[in-house]
């Protein structure tokens, strides 16, 4: 393909759920069922165009690495089994894993606990060239612990600073601290994968009934279906507060898992291809020292060994 072509492409399949400027999110505007204009019978064409999108992936992957300037921060957030490990599992496929970091983010340690609630997920930042993958992330901050008040309450924060203004707060610091990480080079895109409430169910009986499938389920994400309201809520308020034009989160329909995997690899082609990639040029000094290598190779090669 084209870079022209995989250029738009990439465009078409990401940018209707790209929210660049909150102020006007709402969550029912994005139908999890939505595929666009692509129906069943265009899954196979959608899985092909994924694969040839993969193969760029893994292409631009390695412009970034060796240009050795900008890192890729790809946020995933979602509630259970609304696909974060698949989608990760199949955009990141292609890429060469010495270039890329996932981290999983489950309930803080006490170590974390003694920490700022940025501590732990700062320390995992990609490093120039690299692309870093946060499965769940510091949001979790202003969803799970906005939805229970007891794990706010054992977060050991001095009382005189738990506020009603709170969560307005945490929004507020996540945008100075991705602006701060985007002016240092890093570039940030994050995903809600929006799973619609019947189909999570449909996927918790499918791990229940499927014993290769059973060591996924837990009781505890059923009980967190019951909270599915204050989430939703809690999602909506801190995509209106945190989407930006740097930092602007991906809204992924999620019922259709072929589908969540085009737009999101779509989205991570899009934020590459925006940086202009390039090999790094070689100097004057260093292409004489190349010559000079493969003369020197070349030169005891007729010499048999
Ligand atoms: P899976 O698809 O395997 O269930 P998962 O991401 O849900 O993946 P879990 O092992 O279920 O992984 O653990 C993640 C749990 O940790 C979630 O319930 C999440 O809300 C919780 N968690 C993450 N960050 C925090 C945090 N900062 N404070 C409290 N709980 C957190
Ligand atoms: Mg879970």
């Amino acid at each position: 393909m084209k870079v022209e072509e995989l250029t738009k492409h990439a465009k078409n399949f990401s940018q209707p759920f790209r929210i660049s400027n909150g102020k006007h999110f709402r969550l029912k505007d994005i139908d999890p069922r939505d595929t666009l204009d692509l129906n069943a019978e265009d899954k196979p064409r959608a899985k092909e165009a994924l694969t040839t999108g993969i193969a760029a992936l893994a292409e631009l992957q390695d412009m970034l690495y060796a240009q050795d300037r900008w890192s890729l921060l790809l946020i995933f957030q979602a509630m259970d089994a609304a696909g974060k490990d698949g989608a990760i599992k199949h955009v990141m496929s292609g890429v060469n894993p010495q270039g890329c970091e996932v981290y999983s983010f489950k309930a803080p340690s006490n170590e974390d606990l003694d920490h700022d609630y940025m501590w732990r997920c700062m320390k995992s930042l990609p490093e120039r060239g690299r692309i870093g993958i946060f499965n769940r992330s510091y949001y979790e901050e202003t969803l799970v612990v906005r939805v229970h008040p007891e794990i706010l309450a054992a977060q050991k924060l001095p009382a005189s600073l738990v506020t009603k203004n709170i969560w307005k707060e945490r929004a507020a610091h996540i945008n100075d601290i991705e602006h701060y990480l985007t002016r240092n080079g890093t570039v940030i895109r994050k995903f809600f994968l929006h799973v619609s409430k019947k189909e999570q169910k449909r996927r918790f009986l499918e791990r229940l009934e499927n014993p290769e499938k059973n060591w996924k389920f837990s009781a505890g994400d059923v009980q967190e279906r019951n909270h599915w309201n204050a989430y939703m809520a809690a999602y909506e308020d801190v995509i209106r507060r945190t989407s930006t034009k740097d930092a602007p989160w991906y809204v992924v329909p999620a019922d259709n898992k072929w589908f969540t995997h085009v737009v999101v690899a779509a989205a991570v082609i899009d934020a590459l291809m925006s940086l202009g990639l390039r090999y790094p040029a070689v100097s004057k000094e260093k292409t004489k020292q190349l010559k000079a290598a493969k003369k020197a190779l070349l030169g005891s090669n007729k010499s048999r060994d």
